[in-house]
């Protein structure tokens, strides 16, 4: 089910980390193939607002909802049917995810350069954000804490979601996104929802949408953030620029460092928790251990076989974006899976916390036995939406900081400004650009 490579000795040695990344699996259909796909989608959006919206739901999620926008009292409904067993555990998702979050707030900072003359640092949270929730294979009301919990912890006034509307929904719930969903918004004290799924969410949320009579449906946002398949990750690169996005947080990905003293049940356990997510989803375990793959191999058949998603499991861990990466040593198995920059990256060795300190590239990382991926999916009080297709060799998972921006506040006084004269109508002359130099010298003129 799974595919074997082989990376030991000179396989390894002769690659620099360009080459190696290269040879590791990734999926064919990637970003910059869907891009094509959701150009017309973010077009048709931008033309036609709520009626292209409807058309878009019709086409991809069949259905075609009335209201694009949940009403409050929907949202309000959701919340009271919901489970109370969910409730109890979203509660506490969001309990852990704040204790997180809160923590990651930031302070301005004053650092005085010269006497007379400052550097503020102020943190200020954007003024309008949209959440996207993943809705298509799985409804992620997850998602909704993950996106939310950081959002108003960085203090963000206006906060959109939007998540496809389900064909499945009956009764109040027609034509508007996963009742669970509603529910953690309504919990979270979110009330503008979106029944608008993948490329067109974001394309909304980008351009606002408005009914051809001229009604606002949705102001647009500055901001986009949260995850979803590689139609929602396509537009949010088409649109980066226009809005502001957190990381490509597409479908999902996990690696797996582990020698001889891992348990190839954990294993294969996790390895397939996150194949059930999408069949573009990644799983990848490095070992210096042929015991341990064969063990996982093993373990990976039985398990999927018993398991409710097996088909799109199968298809997820036979793709060319999974398998099983034999190196000589664990040494060995960190320069993979750093060249690999994986989503989440599971560290199952011996000395399991050393060795995780020393990975340089990962969305996020699981330390040991006892930490597996699905935790950090609900209720670590870690962030779920994290970068993928090795991005995350240069972006972070969603935080309070994706939410902020640090304005610098620059303030000197006549006499630190008259200090520091000739080392800027030096290097303006240098760049000869005088009149930047004019500027400061026209002030002490007089
Ligand atoms: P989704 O809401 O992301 O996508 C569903 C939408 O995709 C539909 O509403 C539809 O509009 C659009 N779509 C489907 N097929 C299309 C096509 N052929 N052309 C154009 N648009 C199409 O839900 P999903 O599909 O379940 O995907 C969720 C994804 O989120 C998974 O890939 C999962 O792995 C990923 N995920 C990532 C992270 C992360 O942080 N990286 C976290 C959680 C989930």
């Amino acid at each position: 089910m799974i595919t074997r490579t082989s990376l030991r000795g000179s396989a390894l040695a002769s690659l620099d980390a360009r080459a190696l990344r290269d040879t590791l699996p990734r999926a064919a259909f990637d970003v910059e193939t869907a891009l094509d796909v959701v150009r017309p989608i973010c077009e048709q959006v931008r033309h036609h607002g709520a009626d292209a919206l409807r058309d878009l739901s019709e086409k991809f999620d069949g259905v075609r909802p009335d209201a694009l926008r949940v009403p409050a009292e929907v949202l309000s409904a959701a919340l009271d049917q919901l489970d109370p067993d969910i409730r109890a555990a979203l509660t506490e998702a969001i309990r852990r995810a704040r204790l997180v979050h809160d923590d990651q707030r930031r302070t301005a900072t004053t650092t005085q350069v010269a006497p007379g003359g400052t550097v503020t640092e102020r943190w200020v949270p954007v003024d309008r954000v949209g959440l996207y929730v993943p809705g298509g294979v799985a409804v992620l009301a997850s998602s909704v804490v993950m996106n939310v919990v950081p959002a108003q912890a960085a203090g963000v006034e206006s906060l959109a979601v939007a998540s496809p509307p389900q064909r499945s929904n009956t009764g109040a719930f027609v034509g508007y996104p996963d009742p669970t969903i509603l529910a953690a918004c309504a919990l979270l004290g979110v009330d503008e929802v979106y029944a608008v799924g993948g490329a067109q969410a974001i394309a909304m949320f980008a351009y606002g949408a408005r009914e051809a009579d001229g009604t606002t449906v949705c102001e647009p946002v500055s901001l986009v953030t949260g995850p979803g398949n590689i139609y929602v990750v396509a537009a949010k690169r088409l649109l980066k620029g226009l809005i502001g996005i957190d990381s490509e947080a597409g479908p999902t990905e996990i690696a797996i460092l582990a020698d001889d003293s891992a348990d190839a049940e954990h294993v294969a356990a996790d390895l397939i928790s996150q194949a059930e997510h999408d069949k573009l989803a990644a799983a990848v375990l490095v070992t210096d251990s042929d015991d341990l793959a064969e063990r996982v191999e093993q373990a990976l058949e039985r398990r999927v076989a018993s398991t409710k998603h097996a088909e799109r499991i199968r298809v997820s861990l036979g793709g060319e974006q999974s398998g099983i990466v034999l190196v000589d040593d664990v040494e060995a198995g960190l320069r993979v899976v750093d060249a690999y920059a994986a989503e989440h990256l599971e560290i199952q060795t011996r000395d399991a916390s050393a060795v995780a300190a020393r990975v340089r590239n990962a969305g996020a990382i699981f330390v040991g036995a006892y930490a597996p991926v699905s935790l950090g999916d609900y209720a670590a009080g870690s962030n779920h939406v994290l970068p993928t297709g090795g991005c995350a060799c240069h972006s972070s998972g969603l935080s309070v900081q994706s939410f902020l921006r640090g304005i610098h506040v620059v303030d000197y006084t006549q006499d630190a400004l008259r200090e520091v004269a000739s080392v800027v109508t030096t290097l303006a002359q240098a760049e000869d650009l005088p009149a930047h130099g004019e500027a400061v010298t026209a002030r002490f003129e007089r």
